[in-house]
């Protein structure tokens, strides 16, 4: 018999979202009437904006034009496509990156899950607890178990991690923060970036939800920090950006001045070998797709990415609103869709469990995500703002 990947045994079963809904089910059965509002989600709930919509239908019909049909496109994805997204992304906000440094992707979580595969078994790995799973579970499948660096992001430290006390080669990071909605100023993302260069470090900045960011002093990107492009990659997605959850569009920036070392300590370039990996293993992101991604970049397309935006934003004002007048202490909601709430005593599950029987709320229980969620739910903005009011009414009544 074929022998497994043992290190598939070390991952700790998947089961979060199993569980919730198992919780959920047996909820509804027994109380068949209830009207449950569901806030554990990480999905948009909008449809997609019209812009995109249309660039999308006319990226269909070129498809049936002889003149203008594309097969195979590029692995890194059409150049209309980078074009903007460096132009406009980056280069507007002042930070240096060029189109052939935009690698666009069916997604942020096979790019977050796959970067680790360009380095060495024996790699040190600082991962942030909480987390967003796809980064511990991708280094534990690639036998890295033994070798990572929890940080700890915690009410103490405004969850944003300390700096690790011991020698880390990858460092990942996210903000906004999934699941603690916490976001990074310039001077924190700096004492990253300084702390990467100092020890030879590369930080996987993940930045999925940085269309959230509204406030100007905050950075958007790594890149705003002076000498970011040396240590990190970052990582965008379209997904609650624009609502590209199910329709799939993404892309990672590697610059070229980000090196590693080979087995002899000569310095490898990652930009050519990231371009090898995906030309392997990757065939591109449908034409119709990008060119429905492109169409976020025109002025209809902007300002209805920010309306809907600005929807989930005051959505997640509500929640917060809520957890002020109960005197529940949070982290997130401002610039996030994420509200990460402390139960006050609770913990994760005996919280979640409260507010779907007595209030018919699914929340997200906080350490699903790691121990350090112990203690927390994240309620999430992604629902109408029906849903979030009639909601919050709930949760008051239940928890006043
Ligand atoms: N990164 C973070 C932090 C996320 O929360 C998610 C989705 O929930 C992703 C990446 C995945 O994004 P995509 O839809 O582009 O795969």
């Amino acid at each position: 018999m074929i022998r497994i990947n043992d290190n598939f045994k070390a991952l700790k079963p998947a089961y979060l979202f199993a569980d919730i809904a198992r919780r959920v089910n047996r909820f509804q059965k027994e109380n068949p009437e209830a009207d449950i509002i569901r806030l554990g989600i990480g999905d948009v709930t909008r449809s997609l904006p019209g812009a995109c919509i249309k660039a999308f239908h006319r990226g269909v019909d070129d498809l049936g034009e002889e003149a203008l049909f594309r097969g195979y496109g590029p692995e890194n994805g059409y150049e209309f496509l980078r074009e903007k997204i460096a132009l406009n992304d980056f280069r507007n906000r002042g930070a240096d990156i060029a189109a052939d440094e935009i690698f666009v992707s069916d997604g942020s979580k096979c790019d977050t899950g796959n970067f680790q595969e360009l380095f060495a078994g024996d790699t040190v790995v600082a991962i942030p607890d909480p987390v967003y799973p796809v980064y511990l579970d991708t280094n534990i499948m690639a036998g890295r178990g033994e070798n990572i660096v929890f940080l700890e992001a915690r009410a103490d430290n405004g969850f944003i991690p300390s700096l690790p006390d011991r020698k880390v080669d990858l460092i990942y990071l996210c903000f906004p923060n999934n699941p603690t909605g916490a976001t990074a100023t310039f001077d924190q993302l700096k004492t990253w970036v300084d702390f990467a260069a100092a020890q030879k470090a590369l930080i996987l900045f993940d930045a999925a939800y940085e269309a959230f960011i509204r406030d100007p002093e905050l950075p958007r990107s790594i890149y705003e920090i002076p000498g970011a492009r040396q240590v990190a990659v970052e990582f965008r997605s379209f997904s609650k950006t624009a609502g590209f959850t199910g329709t799939r569009c993404a892309y990672t920036v590697v610059p070229k001045d980000c090196m590693a070392r080979d087995g002899n300590g000569e310095a490898v370039s990652l930009h050519p070998l990231w371009i090898r990996r995906q030309s392997t293993k990757f065939n591109g992101v449908s034409y119709p797709v990008q060119r429905a991604a492109e169409a976020v970049y025109t002025d209809e397309g902007r300002t209805q990415v920010n309306e809907r935006i600005d929807r989930y934003l005051s959505n997640a004002r509500m929640v917060c609103n809520a957890m002020d007048e109960l005197g529940l202490p949070y982290a997130g909601g401002n610039n996030s869709p994420y509200i990460w709430i402390n139960g006050n005593g609770r913990d994760s599950w005996g919280f979640f469990d409260l507010l779907l029987r007595q209030a018919g709320i699914v929340c997200t229980p906080g350490v699903g995500f790691g121990p350090c969620g112990e203690g927390y739910i994240r309620i999430s903005a992604f629902n109408s703002p029906e849903n979030v009011e009639t909601a919050m009414a709930r949760i008051r009544q239940v928890l006043r």
